[in-house]
């Protein structure tokens, strides 16, 4: 299918406030208007140097900063995102913060402490690596705390990030969105190749049987909480390439909507010669 002319990523693949969410029906395999990465692959190096022009005007102009959210399931490819869709721009301008476990430190708070803290300052990218989405996704499927507790969360997690949003933070959440089979194709991988087995946890395969309950606590977190301040982009992501170029081009598009203008220089200057 080819991407209307008038349709930017930002439109096609994000999720309108208060629209319903059937995960069932996005397909994880779609490849947008490329049938191949050969044929994807002119593409994604222009998008990469755009990427790279509006982090360094962004960073220069140090108004605003951008939180980037990355949930999914095991092996949809949170980390091969991050590796990816940043490789060229300039590390000092991105942090990333992988939320792991709290440790009894972080429960002894409540559960946005630890993220408040990890929300990037001005002029900086920050990547979350799972988030306080946990909170009402593993935290929900395990019972880790009663409904009525990570029920309200969805509220709170509205108003936590609405904070933000008036506060110079622009918030983008991406759910890589794959199938069943392709995470077995994957896990299968990660035992086969020696290199790869680092990456496996017997623990995935028991997350793994609880499927069908992730899914229905992805669609609740993505539809109640997409909001015109702090959006959800659900990301077609079987196939890695396609799910980078979806990704790189939704930050561009946002980075390019911001207009980041390179600091106005001292006055003066034109006469300058430096001997
Ligand atoms: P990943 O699987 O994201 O690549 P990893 O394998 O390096 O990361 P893990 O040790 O699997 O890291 O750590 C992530 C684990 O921590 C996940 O199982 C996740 O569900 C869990 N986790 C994250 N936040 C919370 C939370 N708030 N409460 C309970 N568990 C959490
Ligand atoms: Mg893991």
């Amino acid at each position: 299918m080819s991407l209307p002319n008038h349709t930017t990523f930002c439109e096609r693949y994000g999720v309108r406030p208060g629209a319903a969410v059937d995960l069932s029906t996005i397909d994880p395999n779609d490849t947008g208007e490329f049938k191949s990465l050969k044929e994807a692959s002119k593409s994604l190096k222009k998008l990469r140097k755009k990427l790279r022009k509006y982090q360094d005007r962004f960073y220069a102009w140090n108004q605003k900063s951008l939180l980037i959210v990355l949930q999914a399931m095991d092996t949809a490819g949170k980390d091969g995102t991050i590796k990816h869709v940043m490789r060229g721009v300039n590390p000092q301008g991105v942090t990333v913060t992988s939320f792991k476990v709290p440790t009894p430190e972080e429960y002894a708070h409540d559960y946005l402490w630890r993220i408040h803290k990890a929300v990037p300052k001005k002029g900086m990218i920050g990547i979350f690596n799972r988030s306080h989405y946990e909170d009402v996704l593993v935290v929900r499927v395990h019972n880790y705390v009663p409904q009525n507790v990570w029920s309200r969360r969805y509220e709170q997690i509205n108003s936590f990030e609405q904070h933000l949003a008036e506060n110079d933070v622009v918030i983008l959440k991406f759910y890589l969105h794959i199938s069943l089979d392709e995470q077995a194709r994957r896990l299968q991988a990660r035992l086969d190749n020696p290199d790869k087995r680092w990456k496996f946890s017997k623990g995935d395969l028991k997350e793994r049987k609880l499927w069908d309950d992730y899914m229905a606590a992805y669609t609740d977190a993505i539809q109640k909480c997409s909001t015109q301040h702090a959006p959800w982009y659900i990301i077609p992501s079987n196939n890695k390439w396609y799910r980078n170029y979806v990704v790189a081009q939704v930050i561009v598009e946002t980075l390019k909507n911001m207009d980041p203008q390179y600091p106005d220089p001292e006055e003066g200057l034109e006469d300058i010669v430096v001997v």
